[in-house]
């Protein structure tokens, strides 16, 4: 009676399951829905696995998000009480998501469409040059992402700010803290980038009074949750000229539907969800680390504030 739950795609499942066992070979792992007896079910490893199914297992003890984020795990009715939670953090997934951030930044500042709309016309001509040093770059959220997106940004000479939850203080950066530092973060902001966890505190964070509160022409990167942005709002904002752009991964509903009108709109960039991928190779470690300390009663690695959702 030590099981450990694995669920999220059947293809994927199989990748985790030979990482696991190539880790720890007597780690006895059930591939939902094939869990066995439930009492056996002490740790779980899940992405988007259906919530109301976790209170199935009278022993667990542990929820492991195969992501950086775990939204998935608080949608109603939220971690069975007293299941500690942790979540992913990882080099690759960290520096995936930076380069994510710094390709869609330097696109728009360097006027990648632009250039592009001219070569289709076949036009040689300048347009005007970006300077590196007054543009303002606000990153929401200075966490694991944030913080690693905010100092490349900053090492290549873009002037940077983040918000987050609690104050935090990192070289170079302007930092901002609560939801009422939130409309001047805003106001000094010329790129926003999207870094920040989906909770009920940041639903919708994105909305029509948000994006008014950007200068004029702000562009916009979101590669955190679709749950952040009010869709509707965006594309008024987009239309109205008051965001210049948008580069979208996340959206409310994934896959995007094929009548959405994101994917059509000349001034979005549409990825599906693949800023930063989990690679179960790179993350098995720190979850095989996690299990050997839940079964010895040591502190968990990466553990997630159940109080407010991330
Ligand atoms: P962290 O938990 O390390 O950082 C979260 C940051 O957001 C912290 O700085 C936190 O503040 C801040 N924050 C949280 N709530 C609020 C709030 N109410 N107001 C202001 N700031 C707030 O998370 P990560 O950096 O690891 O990941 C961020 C998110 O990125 C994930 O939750 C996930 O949704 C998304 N993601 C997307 C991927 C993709 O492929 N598109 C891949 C991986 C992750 P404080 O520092 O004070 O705690």
């Amino acid at each position: 009676m030590s099981a450990l739950l694995l669920s999220t795609k059947p293809a994927t499942m199989e990748v985790w399951r030979r990482e696991l066992l190539a880790l720890d070979p007597s780690l006895d792992i059930r591939l939902f829905p094939d869990t066995g007896p439930v009492e056996d079910i002490i740790a779980a490893v899940t992405w988007n696995h259906p919530p109301e199914d976790l209170y199935r297992y009278p022993n667990l003890r542990l929820l492991i998000s195969m992501g950086a984020g775990v939204d998935h795990l608080f949608r109603p009715p939220g971690p069975p009480p007293g299941v500690a939670v942790v979540r992913l953090v990882d080099r690759l997934l960290t520096t995936a998501m930076s380069e994510y951030v710094l390709l869609a930044v330097l696109r728009h500042h360097r006027q990648d469409a632009g250039y592009r709309a001219l070569q289709a016309a076949r036009v040689w001509e300048e347009l005007p040059a970006p300077d590196t040093e007054v543009t303002r770059i606000g990153i929401m959220g200075l966490g694991t992402l944030g913080g690693d997106a905010a100092r490349k940004l900053r090492a290549l000479g873009f002037r940077v700010a983040g918000w987050s939850r609690t104050p935090k203080a990192l070289d170079g950066i302007e930092t901002f803290s609560g939801p009422e530092a939130l409309f001047p973060f805003l106001a000094r902001t010329d790129i926003l980038v999207c870094l920040l966890p989906l909770t009920p505190a940041t639903e919708g964070i994105i909305n029509a009074r948000t994006l008014a509160a950007l200068p004029r022409g702000a562009y916009l990167i979101n590669a955190a949750r679709g749950g952040h942005v009010v869709e509707e709002d965006l594309l008024a904002a987009l239309d109205a000229g008051q965001i210049s752009g948008a580069a979208l991964d996340v959206f409310r509903t994934e896959p995007l539907p094929p009548d959405h009108p994101f994917w059509t709109h000349p001034k979005v960039i549409v990825t599906p969800h693949v800023a930063s991928i989990t690679i179960p190779r790179s993350v098995a470690p720190q979850v095989v680390e996690n299990l050997a300390r839940l079964r010895e009663g040591r502190p968990l690695l990466n553990v997630v504030d159940v109080s407010v959702g991330y």
